[in-house]
């Protein structure tokens, strides 16, 4: 079986706590992970700090940058074992595995090298009050030892999106991937292993969260910062152990999506959009759509297309070479799905498809495998309006008009994304501006370029990443400032 270890101070760790990973496919093990115990979690970031205030933090940004390069080509070269690895711990369809993760998560590294080297310092000549004339520079140093915890849902894109910025602006990185989806991130390690980077400047630690390796990290006072991806519950919990030292934390959190369908959107490209909005990845990625607002005169009509669309999805084919879903990532999250889908009939509503566990009479009934689900007629405060699923799971409701559907739309506690159809472009715009959201699409969705800035409103994130906002967060302004005459 394979074995996924730690990696510390440039060593493989194993420990006798050690857990195995299945797969939601079909329940078959897929590995052995090592748990990092909080003797090893302090190794390595004794060892971080080390290189972080040293010999890999005072680096000259182009041979740091020379480095990481190195790293992102190497792991273009390990593509193929990207995709096994993820098909393997998310059960997910070769037509996303192959398009979606490893590969974005490549390209994410070479494009953070190329932001690095673009960083320019300020700096302003300026005269003070007793005609003390002066320069100021203002230069960006590291941070220090940053903590990068990953959820599962994109597993290895997540955590490249917090450890090609932390490096290159010369951290050292201590990656938490989560508990369900170790795989890609040890590949990764491995590929930085075979790097020139010094040992100490990355550690790959494994665990869970409470109680385990993510709290052991997130609660040491020498961790500098934290960049978090996952539920806002976990968010708080991490929020309150960075207070205590007041390091400073960076999260993208849940959201509860709206996506709102004007009278004159171009109905074929609302429902090819919302299809893949919805039902993409099991509906497992933070921007999917789970309410949709659609205007009453074409209420009947997206809602026909859609449940046609969503009864018709191939479910569980890794190899059907077009739209398909895999399982949810566990059986704990099906039931955790599950359990707000059946508030369902319980607060008024019904389903127009799915709604349960598909049966297949072979060994993926052993996955967690959800159906596609389409329900109507919740009123906006029920359950399932207002809990996230992060599952194959939306409800439509109809609407009047715009002032309401805005009002509608922002009835959540989440602000993450919203998608609009509608072919007048100044209303996109006007609606967008009232929407309390940090990303909205208009007439797409996903269409996301990863260096444009990301800032859920309300409990979906908390600060600002992506491109020159994440290499910001990943280093400290140090003004020097020289007295000229
Ligand atoms: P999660 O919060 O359960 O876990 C995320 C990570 O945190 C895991 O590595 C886990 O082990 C770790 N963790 C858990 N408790 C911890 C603690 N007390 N201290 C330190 N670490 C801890 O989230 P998940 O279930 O893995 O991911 C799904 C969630 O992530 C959804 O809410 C989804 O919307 C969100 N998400 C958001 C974005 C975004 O960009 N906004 C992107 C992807 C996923």
């Amino acid at each position: 079986m394979k074995e996924i270890k730690n990696l510390v101070n440039g060593s493989w760790h194993s420990s006798i706590k050690t857990w195995e990973k299945t797969s939601p496919f079909d329940g078959r093990v897929v590995a052995r992970v090592h748990e990092a115990d909080k003797a090893l979690v302090d190794e390595a970031i004794a060892a971080g700090r080390k290189e972080a205030f040293g010999a890999w933090g005072n680096m000259a940004m182009p041979q740091r940058v020379a480095i990481v390069r190195n790293m992102a080509q190497r792991l273009s070269a390990r593509v193929d074992d990207l995709i096994e690895a993820d098909m393997a711990d998310t059960g997910r369809p070769y037509w996303q595995a192959s398009n979606f993760d490893g590969r974005r998560a490549t390209n994410l590294f070479e494009g953070y090298c190329d932001l690095a080297l673009g960083l320019e310092n300020r700096s302003k000549n300026f005269v003070g009050p007793a005609g003390f004339e002066g320069l100021w520079i203002s230069q960006r140093r590291p941070k220090g030892v940053i903590a990068c915890i990953a959820p599962w849902n994109v597993p290895l894109l997540m955590m490249v999106l917090k450890v090609a910025p932390a490096l290159v602006m010369g951290n050292a990185v201590m990656a938490k991937p989560s508990e369900e989806t170790p795989s890609s991130t040890s590949i990764l390690a491995e590929v930085i292993a075979a790097s020139d980077i010094p040992d100490g400047a990355f550690a790959l630690l494994n665990g869970f969260g409470r109680d385990s390796t993510g709290s052991f990290l997130s609660e040491h006072p020498d961790v500098d910062a934290i960049l978090f991806t996952g539920e806002p519950g976990t968010g708080s919990e991490i929020m309150r152990s960075a207070a205590s030292n007041l390091r400073e934390v960076g999260m993208e959190l849940g959201g509860k999506n709206a996506s709102l369908v004007f009278e004159d959107a171009d109905m074929d490209l609302a429902i090819e959009g919302s299809t893949r909005s919805v039902f993409f990845n099991c509906g497992q990625i933070c921007f999917c759509t789970e309410r949709i607002f659609v205007h009453k005169s074409r209420f009947d009509e997206f809602s026909a297309r859609l449940t046609h669309a969503g009864k018709n999805i191939v479910i569980g084919e890794q190899n059907h070479d077009g739209f398909s879903i895999g399982p949810l990532v566990s059986k704990a999250h099906r039931e955790k799905v599950y359990s707000i889908v059946q508030t369902v009939p319980k607060e008024g509503g019904e389903f127009l498809c799915g709604g349960g566990i598909p049966e297949f009479g072979d060994a993926r009934d052993n996955g967690a495998f959800f159906q596609p689900t389409i329900a109507i007629g919740l009123a906006d405060n029920a359950t399932m309006m207002q809990e996230e699923t992060f599952g194959p799971v939306a409800h439509i409701s109809s609407f009047d008009d715009e002032d309401e559907v805005i009002v509608r739309a922002n009835n959540t506690r989440y602000g993450l994304a919203a998608t609009i159809w509608t072919k007048d472009v100044g209303r996109s715009l006007s609606v967008s501006q009232q929407l309390r959201v940090g990303h909205v699409w208009v007439n797409s969705w996903q269409i996301r370029d990863l260096h444009s800035p990301l800032a859920g409103a309300g409990i979906s994130g908390v600060g600002e990443v992506g491109g020159r906002s994440s290499l910001e967060f990943c280093s400290q302004p140090q003004t020097i400032t020289v007295r000229v005459k």
